[in-house]
């Protein structure tokens, strides 16, 4: 008597991709409702079961839906907008400020809804996403018909769907009371990574994450200067930190892990962690080499994953699988490391595993559900094929099948893509609509990028500001004779500083643009060792606002913040034309001058040499204010002795320009 099933497909080359890599050729699956009922020789499959739907394969190969284990999907609309630029000035000035103004749940929507498309085409039934407004993710997601672990991002910085990380944590947890039970979305909380989240971020994360039993999708250990910030913050490196903060308590999906020791691999696999290694966005930004090998050989379960498209470029998991293969080759100098049966597990059930999925996909068994794909492996890059050895199927998918060779999927028992046409979506409009969204972010960028000032404002570090300052600068030729002057003289000093000042002023090819100062501030304290070290960026515009008699002048620095980031960092962000460092000795008095307060800056500059100078400075608010000033700073220098025929209207940048010249 047979059973009827829903679906049996029938002449094909099955590959299970179960622990003992069970192939069938020909093989059949019977698909009943959601899910597999039977898997098998096409002989014994047909006398048992009768399918509704009866499907001939034509020998093509039949194998379970791929499973990318790392993404951001609404980041297609991004792709392409920034390349070929290092971590942080990707993330930080390019990434984060487009995503804080652009992204919202209609961008998120419509960039899923492609990535769905694409996803579909690529052979990939299920992926594990992190981004914001996540349930929007998972609507869009549903709406394709794919599988996902979606993960609702909290970090310490405010991001597109929320001011404050609590408001984001609380989001999490409505996301996933909201989604929880969903028969192809399962919800999961994302700490955007240990350096972007507080450890009560990651605690707090990790608490929401065990309470429904939902795993948690993280970034770790993705760069080497993560970890040695890391070493450096809290005295060890990023897993035993992250494991401190209760993280492992939590079923843990962990994206990159390439700086990792033998210890960290320990720990990961006690935990039961998942591990998603992603080849080409390691590669593009230049991450380093993931110990694959050795956290495959330790028994972690790693998948593959394209990570997000904004980095990739695209979300190929053909030739992430391929990488994945061969760079574990060359980095390892082994041509046996990660065989293609090994990669095409890690895409399969390793994945599926490593996202805490594995009771529901990446095989083909009796009681999973129904992911399945289809590829035609005959077709001329692929032609001819050999049947001696049972791995060569692996190798022919790995290392000459190509996206383009799948043909059908089905995702939890529903077709979502036949004879290569999308059942779900609709491919030209989502392309159309695609385009749009790149004409808005274009204009706005090209306006940023036009103003240093609004680049500088868009990186978030720096509130407006604007100081008016009186000041006047002699150059001096006998600097002990004006110290002992300064020092003898029956000022009212209310603060006293001695530093090295490193300066480096980038210029651009606007002049109107001013320049932009990165200073590094070191104090000296008495025994002449330094005590501190600031770091400030300052905007300088062009023009000095105004000049009185006896060469003082009123001058306008628009911007101060502190300089969170790396002098390299800037250098990459803002690109200036050309840069010019200057380092001084300075001392600098506080002081009161017939009730005015003064700051006086006596100046060595050492690099370029350009000798001793004398500023005097006093901040102002309104031009009948500087007037008074101007007029005192005359009678204070000329008091110190000091010529006004000495006067030095320029700044150090146009003096060292013109010194250069
Ligand atoms: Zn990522």
């Amino acid at each position: 008597m047979q059973q009827t099933v829903d679906v049996l497909l029938k002449n094909a080359i099955v590959l299970t991709m179960d622990d003992n890599y069970s192939q069938f050729e020909p093989g059949a699956v019977a698909v009943s409702g959601d899910s597999i009922s039977a898997v098998g020789p096409e002989a014994e499959i047909i006398q048992a079961y009768a399918g509704k739907e009866t499907i001939d394969c034509k020998g093509k190969v039949l194998l379970p839906g791929l499973i990318n284990a790392h993404t951001h999907v609404p980041m297609t609309l991004l792709r392409g907008l920034a390349d070929d630029l290092r971590l942080d000035v990707w993330l930080m000035g390019y990434m984060m400020p487009v995503e804080r103004r652009f992204v919202s749940p209609d961008f998120v929507r419509l960039g899923t809804l492609l990535a769905c498309a694409e996803l579909i085409r690529t052979g990939v039934t299920c992926f594990a996403d992190m981004y914001y407004f996540e349930e929007h993710v998972a609507q869009a997601t549903a709406q394709a018909g794919l599988r996902a672990l979606c993960g609702q991002t909290v970090m310490k910085y405010p991001s597109p769907d929320a001011a404050y990380f609590e408001e984001s944590l609380g989001a999490a947890r409505q996301f996933i009371q909201q989604w929880i039970g969903h028969p192809l979305i399962t919800p999961a909380v994302s700490p955007h990574a240990p350096y972007t989240c507080t450890q009560e971020i990651l605690q707090a994360t990790a608490a929401l994450a065990v309470e429904f039993d939902v795993p948690l999708h993280t970034h770790l250990s993705e760069t080497a200067q993560e970890v040695i910030n890391c070493r450096n913050e809290n005295g060890m490196p990023v897993i035993p930190y992250v494991k401190k903060q209760n993280i492992f308590d939590a079923k843990v999906l962990a994206a990159h892990c390439v700086h990792i020791d033998d210890g960290e691999i320990k720990t990961l696999l006690h935990h039961n962690a998942g591990v998603a290694h992603n080849p080409s966005s390691n590669l593009k930004l230049a991450s380093g080499f993931a110990p694959v090998k050795k956290m495959i050989d330790a028994g972690l379960n790693v998948g593959i994953g394209t990570d997000g498209p904004a980095s990739n470029n695209d979300m190929d998991m053909f030739e992430e699988i391929r990488l994945a293969a061969l760079i574990s080759k060359g980095y390892t100098g082994d041509p046996t490391a990660l065989p293609a049966s090994t990669v095409m597990a890690m895409s399969t059930r390793l994945g599926a595993n490593a996202l805490h999925l594995g009771h529901l996909t990446g095989t083909l068994e009796p009681g999973k559900r129904a992911d399945l794909i289809l590829v035609d492996l005959d077709l001329l890059h692929n032609v001819p094929r050999f049947k001696r050895d049972k791995n060569s199927i692996y190798a022919q998918l790995v290392y000459s099948g190509h996206s383009t060779d799948v043909t059908d999927m089905m995702v939890n028992g529903r077709w979502v893509m036949s004879n290569r046409q999308l059942l779900t979506l609709d491919e030209s409009e989502l392309i159309k609509q695609a385009q749009d969204y790149a004409a808005n972010i274009d204009i706005f960028l090209i306006q940023r990028e036009k103003s240093v000032l609004s680049k500088l404002i868009a990186i978030g570090s720096a509130t407006e500001g604007e100081s008016f300052e009186v000041q006047s600068k002699v150059h001096i030729k006998d600097r002990p004779a004006i110290l002992e002057i300064l020092e003898q003289n029956s000022l009212e000093v209310l603060h006293k500083r001695h530093y090295h000042e490193y300066d480096t002023y980038f210029n651009f090819e606007d002049s109107q643009q001013g320049y932009l100062r990165y200073r590094e501030d070191e104090y000296i304290g008495d025994d002449d060792q330094v005590t501190s070290i600031r770091y400030r960026l300052t905007l300088l515009t062009p023009a000095r606002e105004f000049s009185f008699p006896s060469e003082v002048i009123l001058s306008r620095s628009r911007f101060l913040a502190n300089a969170t980031h790396s002098l390299r960092f800037y250098r990459e962000y803002f690109k200036p034309s050309g840069e010019i460092t200057i380092e001084k000795d300075r001392i600098r008095w506080r002081v009161l001058y017939h009730g005015t307060e003064f700051y006086i800056n006596l100046d060595e500059v050492t690099k370029p040499a350009l000798g001793c100078y004398l500023e005097i400075k006093s901040r102002t608010w309104s031009r009948r204010d500087a007037e008074n000033k101007a007029h005192i700073t005359a009678e204070f220098l000329t008091s110190l002795g000091v010529r006004l025929e000495d006067a030095e209207p320029r700044d150090y940048i146009e003096i060292a320009r013109s010194e250069s010249h």
